[in-house]
């Protein structure tokens, strides 16, 4: 992994051409735009034809309706437009930004083009938006939490892992049920979706938020819960290497059922603990969620996952933030979310080419992906400038 420092960078880049860095096939900026935009269109079209058939298969009984199909296909158009008009627009802007500066700037040369170019996600649906803007969060959260581990302020380990998402999930958990008495739920992508609270009702004997026994209940969403861990641990080591099944399948050990542990453990430690509170106090509240997610938490000791335990803070904040914004507390008028989606693009891009050691591993897939390549060949060619 390559760590390019600011003495380096102004040694061998400050002072090269634009298409040095950007687009070493031509001198000409502008000759240069169609193959970035074809390589930026098939990398968008591939990747989110990957994203959208998660979200497919996610829908289950919903994509009965042939409205829920269109609206689909509506989104992904969106989605590759705005991929297109980001990676297209960024490296553009680094190129008139070096035009007009005269130089590369290390700290800005791709931060303030890609924060700029950020602007496109606008064209995305309002609540695809704020899945994305949580994602660019996670990711710069994790970035600065390694980075000031490797600078020695932190040391991240994984009891630490564990505990973070042990109070993460909690607050997480019990503000979801709290929103579940609102008639518009915020979006929220998590493990599990919370039942909502049962409110008290005469004549009603079950005090638990769903319906039939909670033995059966409980082992139905475990088993269903280790399945999904299994199937996705299974795809991911048997899908690269479909060409040579046996070899493939003997390849399986323990640690791919680490994935499938955790969901169900943590799944049936939540629930266990939900339905103990309720029918203990004989009635159902949010508050129980504290517990219950605390301890459910517990299960990541079966997979400690950093990145897993920054995400539940942020969605727990991000549901948060709409209290804030009733009770104007923060400002409705200012498009904060938008601000902070450029904020983190900018760092996002930036960190993958200059600091690759600890940029979140998410984002070398993304751009890669995204631009076709583009960006892979472009980054060799990057820490040729170094070597030559
Ligand atoms: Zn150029
Ligand atoms: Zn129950």
């Amino acid at each position: 992994m390559v760590v390019i420092s600011k003495p380096v960078f102004d040694a061998y880049c400050k002072e090269v051409p634009c298409y040095t860095l950007v687009h070493p096939w031509t001198k000409s900026c502008l000759r240069a735009s169609p193959t970035i935009f074809k390589a930026c269109l098939i990398g968008s079209v591939k990747f989110f034809a990957f994203i959208y058939l998660g979200q497919l298969l996610m829908q289950g009984k919903k994509l009965k309706k042939k409205e829920q199909w269109i609206k689909i296909g509506k989104d992904y158009g969106r989605s590759v437009v705005t991929g297109v008009l980001v990676s297209v627009s960024g490296m553009q802007l680094v190129c008139l930004l070096r035009n007009l500066l005269g130089r590369f700037d290390y700290h800005f040369f791709l931060s303030i083009p890609f924060a700029l170019s950020g602007i496109f996600l606008t064209l995305e649906s309002p609540s695809r938006r704020q899945l994305i803007t949580n994602f660019y969060s996670n990711l710069v959260i994790e970035y600065c939490l390694k980075y000031l581990n490797r600078a020695g302020f932190i040391s991240i380990t994984k009891t630490k892992e564990v505990l973070l998402f042990m109070i993460g999930n909690s607050l997480l958990l019990y503000l979801i049920r709290l929103e579940t008495v609102k008639k518009e739920r915020s979006s929220i992508l998590w493990l599990i979706v919370p039942e909502k609270v049962r409110q008290k009702s005469y004549g009603s004997e079950n005090v638990c938020p769903h319906d039939g026994e909670c033995k059966n209940y409980i082992m139905k969403n475990m088993s269903t819960y280790f399945g999904i861990g299994l199937a996705v641990s299974l795809a991911k080591v048997l899908i690269p290497r479909f060409k040579t099944p046996i070899k493939a399948i003997s390849s399986i050990s323990g640690r791919h059922f680490k994935l499938a542990l955790f969901l169900s453990s943590y799944v049936g430690i939540y629930k266990t603990l939900i339905c103990y509170l309720c029918r203990r106090n004989k009635y159902d509240s949010a508050m129980y969620a504290l517990p219950a997610g605390c301890l459910a938490g517990l299960s990541m000791l079966f997979n400690p996952n950093l990145a897993l335990s920054i995400a539940s803070f942020t969605a727990a904040f991000k549901l948060y933030s709409t209290t804030l914004y009733e009770k104007n507390f923060l400002p409705s008028s200012i498009p904060l979310p938008l601000i902070l989606f450029c904020v983190c693009q900018g760092t996002l891009y930036s960190v993958r080419m200059l600091d690759s050691e600890i940029s979140p591993r998410y984002m070398f897939y993304l751009m890669n992906t995204a631009s076709n390549g583009l960006s892979d060949s472009l980054f060799k060619s990057f820490c040729e400038t170094f070597i030559n």
